[in-house]
């Protein structure tokens, strides 16, 4: 491996290898809160850690940070786990922080009785008026100096659920003039008489963040405990903790950050799209607007193309803003190696060939993916009326117009080549039919003269007859805002997109009749789509995965 394409994290972990650590001792660790699902910021932790887990062989737990009764639920759990195996990885333990909840009480027990931790009887507000600023120092709370025999009383209530809820917490003992604010005699427990979804009702008790991370690495015996910038102040208080258990024997893991990201036009935080989804902006955890694993997922988003993604950000040490088009272009072109093309009309109207027989149907062969040569060939039906996109037809037009005009040709993709005659009109002056004529020797494919012929513009179509209707949803970007969730005087909310979401009828080839949930096909011209899950055998639906940026016209 070459040194210079190392990233700051290889190089910590190289670094160790030629002084402290053996191979063998690696192991990392993914800790997800289970309180949401995951989105596209998680997906750069997990190929960060399970990428790691590769790259150097080593283990890497699935770690559930599970200390918050409160927000946690089962379906959280499964959903993360599912989306992990989805994105192709293998955790080596799943692992939970609540499994420590008797171990951490232990630890906590041996703080209280060497005298570095204690039971505060007031109140939050006050714990935080006495904590000062980061120039001045904090106030000792009264408690301060309780003894040993009544904070280990009041620590067995608190666990007992012989305490109200917010009438004691435990904090560490540790320096109120601490530069490092966390420093400042952090809480390590609190009371809750909350059900939690594994523990149920054993615990009245729980553990804080600070706590239970560094301890649960070390009961683990991570090595590398990755996480975000936000949590570099918090460093010097996971060492102190660990400081207070270590074992000179076993291994110590060390905390080390790198920086958040995010992704532009959305917002990738858990809690705010819990909110999205509470307050019904959107159908669900898994709406294909939404930035959540599942989301993308269902929108048609590929694995590869969500691992290549957080691969080409890479990892960093400042948090910057990633445009929403840099995942779009991976998905773009991943599906343009995967998925077969098709032809859809999403905005019809009539076209009519009128030397072409009446009642004829044609078969005729078309390439399924020109990028993959594995892919082969399926069958189109051709006949005297056929559908094309209105977008497509001008009665007259410039030099500079490639698509279908009068008494101008175009080539029908996998068909013949077409002229324009003359049109039909309703009333209004809407168009109702094109009428063309087609030169029956122009076939796509047969080698002849006349197919050899250059026209300027290769147009989609159906055969009105065959062609299968089917419900379409085209999605744009959920809020109108770069980064909605930055502006002081609003609330993110407050920059939804109101056209998020168009559902049309198109008029698709019958070959996708045989398309299965979660299939991607690309419709010709238009964009990738997947299959939806509330396709019926009566009605399929598709979701916009993303347009194509170019069309055949050039
Ligand atoms: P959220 O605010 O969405 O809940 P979180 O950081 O609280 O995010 P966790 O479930 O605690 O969510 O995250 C699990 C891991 O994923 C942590 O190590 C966290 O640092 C990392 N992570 C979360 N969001 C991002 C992001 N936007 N970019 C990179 N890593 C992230
Ligand atoms: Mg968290
Ligand atoms: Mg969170």
């Amino acid at each position: 491996q070459e040194k210079e394409s190392l990233n700051f994290i290889e190089h910590i972990i190289e670094d160790d290898l030629q002084s402290t650590h053996s191979k063998s001792d690696l192991c990392f660790r993914f800790p997800p809160e289970p309180n949401g699902y995951l989105h596209i910021g998680h997906a750069s932790s997990i190929c960060l850690n399970f990428g790691l887990g590769l790259r150097y062989n080593a283990p890497v737990n699935l770690r559930f940070d599970d200390t918050n009764p409160a927000k946690e639920e089962q379906e959280f759990v499964d959903a993360i786990k599912r989306d992990i195996e989805w994105l192709g990885y293998t955790w080596a333990t799943e692992c939970y922080a609540s499994d420590y909840f008797q171990q951490l009480y232990d630890w906590a027990v041996d703080l209280i009785k060497n005298g570095k931790a204690y039971v505060d009887s007031q109140s939050s507000e006050a714990i935080a008026l006495q904590k000062g600023t980061p120039t001045t120092p904090g106030t000792a709370s009264p408690y301060r100096n309780r003894s040993i025999e009544e904070n280990l009383e009041l620590f067995r209530k608190m666990k007992d659920g012989e305490a109200a809820e917010g009438e004691h917490v435990l904090r560490a003992k540790i320096d109120m003039s601490s530069s490092n604010m966390l420093m400042r005699d952090p809480v390590m427990y609190r009371t809750l008489h909350k059900h939690h979804h594994r523990t149920g009702t054993d615990w009245k008790i729980f553990p804080m963040y600070d706590w239970t991370h560094g301890e649960s690495d070390y009961i683990e015996q991570v090595s590398h405990s990755f996480c975000t910038l936000e949590f570099l102040p918090h460093r010097e208080l996971y060492d102190w903790f660990l400081d207070q258990v270590y074992d000179p024997e076993k291994l110590r893991p060390k905390q080390r950050e790198f920086a958040r990201r995010n992704l532009s036009h959305t917002v990738v935080s858990k809690r705010k799209l819990a909110r999205l989804v509470e307050e019904g902006i959107v159908s669900g955890w898994d709406d294909p607007r939404m930035p959540t694993i599942s989301g993308l997922r269902r929108r048609g988003y590929t694995a590869d193309s969500i691992k290549n993604f957080a691969e080409s950000i890479g990892v960093g040490k400042r948090e910057n803003l990633i445009d929403v088009s840099h995942l779009e272009f991976n998905v773009r072109d991943d599906l343009n190696k995967k998925a077969d093309r098709v032809m859809v009309v999403l905005d019809p109207v009539k076209l009519i060939i009128t030397n072409y027989p009446e009642g004829q149907t044609e078969w005729l062969e078309a390439e399924n993916n020109q990028e993959d040569d594995s892919a082969g060939f399926r069958k189109v039906p051709f006949s005297r009326e056929l559908l094309i996109e209105k977008e497509d037809f001008k009665e007259s037009a410039n030099k500079k117009y490639f698509r279908l005009t009068l008494g101008k040709e175009v080539r029908l993709k996998n068909a013949y080549i077409i002229k324009g005659e003359s049109v039909v009109k309703d009333a209004e002056g809407n168009i109702t039919e094109i009428h063309c004529t087609y030169d029956p020797d122009s076939k796509s494919g047969s080698g002849t003269e006349a197919s050899m012929r250059r026209v300027k513009g290769t147009l989609h179509w159906v055969s009105a007859e065959q062609a299968l209707p089917v419900e379409v949803r085209l999605y744009d970007r959920l809020f109108t805002d770069p980064s909605p969730d930055t502006h002081k005087e609003k609330d993110f909310l407050d920059f939804i997109n109101p056209n998020s979401l168009e559902v049309i009828t198109a008029y698709a080839e019958p070959s996708l009749k045989e398309l299965k949930v979660e299939e991607k096909v690309q419709f010709q011209r238009l964009g990738y789509f997947v299959v939806d899950r509330d396709s019926t055998k009566s009605k399929m639906v598709f979701n916009r995965t993303v347009p194509l940026r170019d069309s055949w016209a050039k």
